[in-house]
């Protein structure tokens, strides 16, 4: 690295964001343009250390000392290339991904670590800007049909890479544009869905065929996939919301979070639908404090709300470096996103016992409680705080408390065992069926984006070897 010394001689700098009383008046992602000059210097920052403890935090194995040097080098295509040997989409990571690469990073110890995120993101953006990612179909095709089920990023990184070893691949998915919930459930601030277009655009240019308005199960027939297909692969994500049981719970105005997020995108992209969930003028309660519940709490300012609540079960966690860290320390951080700088309450450590309606069963109250954690039995039990039992007005509750398998009827037919806990039965990516192939949530169990990549760059050796014997796409267990 061109200046070993630049962990001591700068600080951590981000791009700024704009004025959440700006941003909240449109769509588009939240932040400014950030001098070329700043990221070189961000990337200084590296110490390359012996041990690059980023490197393996990465779940795509991403070789983040070497990239932030050629960033520093200002060689943008030494630095693209090793950026995307890694890893086939860093414009959607390095925009959304928590980065548990920076919670790995060794100048993380004792300062912030280094903007691996922002960097990543300014290669990916720079090496579309000078030309350097450009469709590139294989030279040679195999000859071998594969069928890739769901097109969110576990989907399309399988496609991608079996693509590249000479596979004819169609992607076949249910909703009306390609994806999954980089389209319909990642709201616009966070990623704008030109950036999803322009790699659709390329992989369709390499020879991918991708199939939308296909549901598998549905307009699709599964045994139609075996019979004309050599291997297919499901990344059908882990669809299934989980509920909140509790009385009142049929009232109209609770909704699960992802009715009213894949609305708004849908919207934005102008698509027509009737019946839109809309926040405007409501008091909304967002039940979850996840990243779900985050971009409801976004989306609901930007539609109008009259006031937003987010309710957590858990105790507030906290930081190792007091309250104002700006550092989110994930996993178990006080995590706090874009949106929540943009208004609202956030209440840890209460517990929704009841929905309340009126005469026509419409939502106008969540009866909440808050409550102690006390450790029993060497367990953290809950226990409510008698006396805090309350009523708050909520015109519109949005259930955002995680999902819980992926949909079964579709692995039934295909005859795909699924675990206990529901999720798809798999090691090594292969499943009770010898051709089909599994990754992303729908394998793995809700996650993270980088994760579905790495899944479906995985599976997609794995589909490699048994069409063709032996494989040499790579993993990311190679650059360990
Ligand atoms: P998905 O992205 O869920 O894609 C599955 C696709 O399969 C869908 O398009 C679906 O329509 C399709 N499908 C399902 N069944 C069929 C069928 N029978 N036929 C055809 N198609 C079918 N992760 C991050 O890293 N950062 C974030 O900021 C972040 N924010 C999130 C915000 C929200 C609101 C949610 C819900 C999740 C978020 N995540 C985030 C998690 C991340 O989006 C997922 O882990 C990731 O998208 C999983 O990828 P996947 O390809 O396995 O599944």
């Amino acid at each position: 690295m061109g200046k070993y010394d630049g962990f001591l001689k700068h600080d951590r700098e981000l791009p700024n964001s704009r004025p959440p009383e700006v941003r909240i008046g449109d769509f588009k992602e939240i932040f400014e343009p950030f001098p070329e000059e700043k990221t070189k210097t961000q990337a200084a920052r590296c110490m390359d250390c012996g041990v690059p403890f980023c490197h393996s935090g990465c779940p795509l194995g991403n070789i983040i000392p070497e990239f932030n040097e050629a960033v520093h080098d200002e060689n943008w295509k030494d630095a693209a290339s090793i950026l995307y040997s890694t890893n086939n989409f860093p414009e959607f990571t390095g925009r959304i991904c928590p980065a548990p690469c920076e919670a790995s990073c060794v100048l993380g110890i004792n300062k912030p670590p280094v903007a691996i995120e922002h960097i990543e993101k300014s290669i990916a953006e720079k090496a579309h800007e000078l030309g350097y990612i450009k469709a590139t179909p294989p030279k040679q095709r195999t000859g071998k049909k594969v069928a890739v089920i769901g097109s969110g990023p576990a989907g399309l990184a399988a496609a991608d890479q079996l693509n590249q070893a000479g596979h004819w691949v169609t992607v076949y998915e249910r909703d009306p544009a390609i994806g999954g919930l980089l389209r319909y459930g990642i709201p616009d601030f966070k990623l704008e869905k030109w950036v999803v277009d322009r790699r659709i655009q390329i992989m369709d240019e390499e020879g991918v065929r991708f199939k939308v308005n296909a549901e598998v199960g549905k307009s699709i027939n599964p045994d139609m996939l075996k019979d004309d297909f050599d291997s297919i692969v499901v990344c059908t994500g882990s669809t299934v919301p989980r509920n909140l049981p509790i009385p009142g719970r049929a009232l109209k105005g609770i909704h699960y979070a992802m009715d009213f997020l894949s609305l708004q995108n849908k919207e934005l992209a102008g698509i027509k639908f009737e019946d839109k969930i809309s926040a405007e003028g409501k008091n909304v309660v967002v039940i979850g404090g996840g990243d779900t519940g985050s971009d409801c709490i976004g989306t609901s300012h930007r539609q109008g709300a009259a006031s937003v609540l987010q309710l957590e079960l858990m105790p507030k966690p906290q930081s190792k470096r007091g309250e104002n860290d700006p550092w989110p320390m994930w996993p178990m951080t006080l995590r706090t996103s874009s949106s929540h700088e943009e208004g609202g309450e956030r209440k840890w450590s209460t517990l929704t016992k009841a929905f309340i309606g009126n005469d026509k069963d419409e939502l106008t109250h969540i009866k909440l409680v808050d409550l102690e954690w006390v450790s029993e039995g060497g367990r953290q039990q809950m226990k409510e705080i008698e006396g805090t039992e309350r009523l708050i007005p909520c015109e519109l509750a949005l259930l955002a408390i995680g999902f819980t398998q992926p949909e079964s009827s579709l692995l039934e037919h295909l005859g795909v065992s699924q675990t206990q806990s529901g999720i798809i039965d798999s090691t090594d990516y292969s499943t009770s069926v010898k051709s089909i192939f599994a990754a992303g949530d729908a394998r793995r169990g809700q996650s993270l984006v980088v994760w579905a990549i790495s899944e479906g760059r995985e599976a997609a050796r794995e589909v490699d070897k048994f069409l063709m014997g032996s494989t040499e796409l790579p993993s990311k267990n190679d650059s360990f």
